[in-house]
């Protein structure tokens, strides 16, 4: 994903390798060249616009140790200043202390919301957990199919708006209605003691009002103790965009990134954290139910700078 970004930093920086001190020109000049490999990335414009700030900043000061000299001085600060914006620290899944945890995927059609949800409840099944997976994206047709796929490549059950598939006592009375589907699913959780529910949501495939308030309704009914707002990190520009509609109609508590094995520019995975201010919990790598990570936002500058 950040192979062209890595390259660029990773030229910037060689060129400082025979410097024995960096001037203030050196550094404006190094600057500005991480700010347009930023910017060709398809960073946020106000994302890079405060990063070349900090690393200015700090180079100029050159707070850092003696010890480094003045390349790796910036990779330093560079490194840091990635760290930052990505989100500090791993921040990790927020359990509820009375079970069951409910957790709500949020995000555009197409984000990988329904492969992020067997996913997540494969590794939380490797954790101990007990998850049951809802399927209340009843708008594509073979939404719900899906997630029965992936709910049995995981070995985890899903309770599902049609008769036949989860076994007779999952047949609702509910018809097509998501929300209700929603609590039904939960009541079930309760009922059979998973302790953990994944609700899989209707995503379109932009932004619109009915899908914030489809999303905004479900997420009134099962009160989830995380909203987890899956986006795709190869849509570029856009993501800043989609994830502020997000952030605003719906309110998420933290990112999934998905696709981070594209080749796309990936300016997404680096802007959206600092945009919404809500910290990236997990990255999807691929599409089998296994290319998941806890997403680590020291691991990923490393990564990028490698
Ligand atoms: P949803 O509409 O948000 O539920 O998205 P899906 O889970 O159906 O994913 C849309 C497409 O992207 C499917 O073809 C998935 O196999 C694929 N996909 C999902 N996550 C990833 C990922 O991390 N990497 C890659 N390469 N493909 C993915």
């Amino acid at each position: 994903m950040f192979a062209t970004l890595s390259d660029r930093l990773t030229s910037t920086f060689k060129n400082l390798r025979t410097k024995g001190r960096l001037s203030e020109a050196d550094i404006d000049a190094t600057v500005r060249e991480i700010r347009r490999a930023l910017l060709d990335a398809d960073v946020a414009v106000p994302v890079v616009r405060s990063f070349a700030a900090a690393v200015r900043e700090r180079a100029l000061s050159s707070e850092v140790s003696g010890a480094l000299n003045p390349a790796q001085q910036v990779v330093k600060i560079v490194n840091d200043e990635l760290v930052t914006i990505l989100g500090g620290q791993n921040r990790p899944l927020t359990l509820a202390k009375n079970p069951p945890t409910v957790i709500m995927l949020a995000g555009l059609q197409g984000a990988g919301k329904t492969t992020l949800a067997g996913k997540l409840a494969l590794h939380l099944k490797g954790q101990g957990h007990t998850p049951l997976l809802v399927a209340a994206d009843l708008q594509r047709p073979n939404a719900v199919t899906q997630l029965q796929v992936v709910g049995e490549r995981a070995g985890v059950p899903v309770f599902a708006p049609h008769p036949g598939n989860q076994g007779h006592d999952d047949v609702l009375p509910s018809g097509a209605d998501p929300v209700a589907v929603s609590r039904e699913g939960l009541a079930t959780a309760r009922a059979k003691q998973h302790d953990v529910v994944i609700v899989d949501t209707a995503g379109r495939l932009g932004v619109d009002a009915e899908l914030m308030a489809q999303a905004g309704r479900i997420r009134d009914a099962v009160d989830p103790d995380e909203v987890l707002f899956v986006i795709d990190a190869m849509i570029g520009q856009d993501a800043v965009a989609t994830a502020q509609a997000f952030a605003d109609g719906v309110g998420f508590t933290g990112v999934v990134l998905s696709k981070l094995d594209g080749d796309a520019r990936g300016g997404a995975a680096l802007s959206v954290a600092s945009v919404t201010g809500r910290p990236i919990l997990f990255a999807s790598t691929g599409e089998k139910l296994t290319d998941f990570e806890v997403f680590h936002p020291d691991r990923m500058a490393s990564r990028i700078l490698d």
